[in-house]
């Protein structure tokens, strides 16, 4: 059964589009479990209705015509209980009524499973036959195992329908929705970067020089198959003869009378050479792929990576890389500095990245960029968005595909609206961070960017809360020495001359990943993260330590923080390196030039929480990473568009153990700062305030907003609200009442423009 799932799985998804995948459903269910019939009925919500998709025993023409509401039928209340329903005779069971106008004779045994996609019933699936008969267990399991699977590909191949109809020509307008990842509003033109050698994200495009295209084609499988003769040499000694015939096999795929064969064919058609490639490749691997022997479905693996290697090599040819030349949307697998690095970010209207959520590190970009960003498209095939025109809606996590005018200019207005909201904003540039009672709460920035520091010097921030030093190690292709660590560093402290800057310790793993250093594990944020990693390295510890205090050389206020501490061994194991690290450099330089740096934790494991009392005996502060702390407290992957929904600053359990930390910690003692996007929250900020943090850290773009938010609230006021959030019991009433008190006071348009 289990084989025979996976394989109609696969076929399903396949599939062209959604009537195809359904049609493949009913005829594979009738074959497995001997029916007479399958169906899949789709709600359709508007109308309240359950509709005959696709069936194979009942009349085709039903299809799509045939409907029950809600309630009718067998059918109507499998989706009504959102429960399978196995019956041995139909006919008696009260709900039980049949169609002869669709081919429906009155069945008797029946069986029927709910299709369901996040909590949300997409369908039934149904399985009948003519003579009265149990479906076995075994059978049972296999219908609600498939509806199950099922209901992931038909919202994924709903999705694609949505982008393109049925003649391949793209729809008018189309509506995806994401997550918010960076405010503001954005209409241009999307351009697409794929990633290196990702075959299936390579779109259809006409050749504009067939010669040409078959000049590339054949240059890449030359390449690619001197490569495997060259794999072929080097394994000589280390393999028998017969394990070696396997690189005579693969030189075979790429040779003349092979797959090159078929791609040329493409070519000559009117494609252009990467999509010639992915076309020929797709029709060979569908072959394979359905074949039963699993020898062959290798095949089909063995092929898609050989044709990797021959789109690597079409790629490396600099006139197929996709440029930006013109100001665009950007859209990619993800989004990442590296990336981010080798563009030009004027040119960049709003991006658009199908990874990730709104506090993952592409968004996290986005906000320090000013770009407007929506993330967490899943499953949405990025080759759909290319030469599309598009609005990007970046306080929703909207976006819309070739938008009517209405639209269009509903949208216009809005972009109006938001440059109004950031001139007036701009009076706060040079004012200071004070309350209506002239409380004042000092506003840090969260840095990495050398875009960063010229925007924090514009937007007058006190310092530098976070520097997030993997930034630039992200950049880079290999680990940054230590005189390169000292000249990074110390642009920073010359950015902000006078100010304090806190750099974090090296902070990679998670979904900070360094190409020169990959980290692969199953559950990378509970994996090697963090201080994790560098206290297993010391070198890499050391050395940027050392960077640090050089660089700090003729500044004051420099700190240190330590990312994702979890126990005091890990505390006292980094303070001896930075004291021998301290030691180091003082015997190099003159001792009287350098001081002993401050050092904190960030608060984001929540057993720090817990050990509160031995930390503050050892380190001078505490910056609560509320990005992490709420992602751990929450067991809600912060990258995992599943289960965004679930991911929210304002649960209750987050309000509670910020107020919590507060608790804990004597105020005049050690310090207290937040460093997460909650810090950068409009409605946040005001919590965070009335809870009594000493500072907050946050992208520079949000500290005028920031400080015109804390311009409208007394220290008094905001206690009081804070005293009330955390009384709530649900992240909603959180939101709801927060959101009140600032359109109250005139404040919703930094929520989101128009209110
Ligand atoms: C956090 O976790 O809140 C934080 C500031 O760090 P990062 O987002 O870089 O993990
Ligand atoms: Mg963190």
């Amino acid at each position: 059964m289990l084989e025979r799932l996976r394989q109609i799985t696969q076929e399903v998804s396949l599939a062209s589009d959604t009537q195809q995948a359904l049609q493949i459903v009913v005829d594979k269910v009738c074959a497995t479990l001997g029916s007479e019939v399958a169906s899949v009925y789709l709600a359709d919500y508007p109308n309240q209705q359950l509709v005959l998709m696709a069936t194979e025993g009942l009349n085709p023409k039903a299809a799509g015509v045939l409907h029950l509401s809600f309630n009718e039928g067998i059918v109507g209340l499998i989706a009504q209980r959102e429960e399978p329903i196995n019956l041995e005779d139909a006919s008696s069971h009260p709900n039980f009524h049949y169609f002869p106008e669709a081919g429906e004779e009155p069945f008797k045994a029946f069986i029927g499973a709910p299709i369901i996609h996040q909590r949300k019933v997409m369908g039934v699936l149904v399985a009948q036959q003519k003579e009265r008969r149990r479906f076995s267990e075994m059978e049972e399991n296999f219908l609600v195992t498939l509806a199950a699977q099922l209901a992931g590909i038909i919202a994924e191949s709903k999705r694609r329908d949505k982008l393109t109809d049925s003649s391949g020509q793209y729809h008018v307008v189309r509506k995806l929705s994401g997550f918010p990842a960076a405010s503001g509003v954005a209409i241009g033109a999307a351009v697409v970067f794929y990633p290196p050698a990702d075959l299936s994200g390579i779109p259809d495009k006409e050749a504009k020089s067939t010669a040409a295209e078959l000049k590339r084609i054949n240059k890449a499988f030359r390449l690619a198959r001197a490569e495997i003769e060259q794999m072929k040499q080097r394994m000589q000694h280390h393999l028998a003869a017969e394990e070696l015939s396997l690189f005579d096999a693969y030189a075979k795929v790429l040779d003349e009378k092979g797959l090159q064969r078929d791609v040329i064919r493409e070519i000559d058609m009117g494609h252009w050479a990467p999509g010639a490639l992915r076309r020929a490749v797709e029709q060979h691997t569908r072959i394979f792929e359905t074949m039963e022997d699993p020898y062959f479905r290798e095949r089909a693996t063995d092929l898609v990576d050989l044709a990797r290697r021959v789109l690597v090599h079409l790629e490396d040819d600099k006139t197929a890389r996709p440029k930006l030349k013109r100001q665009a949307i950007l859209v990619a697998e993800e989004i990442t500095a590296g990336l981010l690095a080798e563009l030009p970010t004027e040119k960049i209207k709003g991006m658009i990245s199908m990874r990730g959520s709104p506090t993952s590190h592409a968004a996290i970009l986005a906000k320090a960029l000013g770009i407007p960003a929506v993330c967490g498209l899943d499953n949405v095939p990025i080759n759909r968005f290319e030469g599309q025109e598009i609005i990007l809606d970046g306080y929703k996590g909207d976006i819309f595909l070739s938008p009517n005018e209405g639209l269009r200019k509903q949208y216009q207005q809005l972009i109006k609206e938001d440059v109004l909201i950031s001139r007036d904003l701009e009076q706060y540039n040079s004012a200071p961070a004070l309350t209506t009672d002239g409380f004042h709460l000092p506003l840090l920035v969260n840095a990495g960017l050398i875009a960063d520091f010229e925007k924090s010097v514009d937007v007058g921030a006190d310092g530098v809360g976070l520097y997030r030093t993997e930034i630039p190690f992200l950049m880079r292709e290999q680990f940054p020495g230590e005189e390169e660590q000292v000249r990074i560093y110390r642009a920073a402290l010359e950015a902000f001359k006078g100010k304090s800057v806190t750099f974090r310790t090296l902070d990679i793993g998670g979904d900070k990943q360094l190409s020169y250093f990959p980290i692969q594990e199953d559950n990378p944020f509970l994996g090697w993260r963090g201080i994790r990693v560098t206290l297993d390295h010391p070198e890499i510890f050391l050395v940027q330590i050392r960077a640090i205090l050089k660089a700090s050389i003729g500044y004051s206020g420099i700190r240190i923080s330590l990312p994702m501490i979890a126990s005091i061994e890990e505390v006292d194991e980094s303070l001896r390196l930075i004291d021998q690290a301290y030691y180091e450099v003082q015997s190099e330089v003159s001792p009287a030039v350098i001081k002993p740096p401050e050092v904190g934790i960030i608060l984001e494991v929540p057993s720090a929480m817990y050990q509160i009392a031995s930390l503050v005996n050892r380190i001078d502060f505490i910056s609560v990473g509320s990005n992490d702390l709420a992602q751990y407290l929450l067991a809600v992957d912060r990258n995992n568009t599943r289960v965004s929904s679930l991911y929210s600053a304002y649960h209750p359990a987050v309000m509670r153990a910020l107020h919590f930390i507060r608790q804990q910690i004597n105020k005049n003692e050690t310090g207290l700062y937040l460093c997460g996007e909650m810090a950068g929250d409009p409605m946040a900020a005001v919590v965070l305030l009335g809870m009594g943090y000493d500072a907050l850290s946050m992208n520079a773009r949000s500290i005028p907003k920031i400080k015109k938010v804390l311009a409208q609230f007394s220290l008094q006021e905001s206690q009081t609200i804070a005293e009330q959030v955390i009384q709530l019991e649900k992240a909603k009433d959180i939101y709801d009442l927060l959101f009140h008190h600032l359109v109250t006071r005139g404040l919703g348009g930094l929520i989101r423009a128009g209110h």
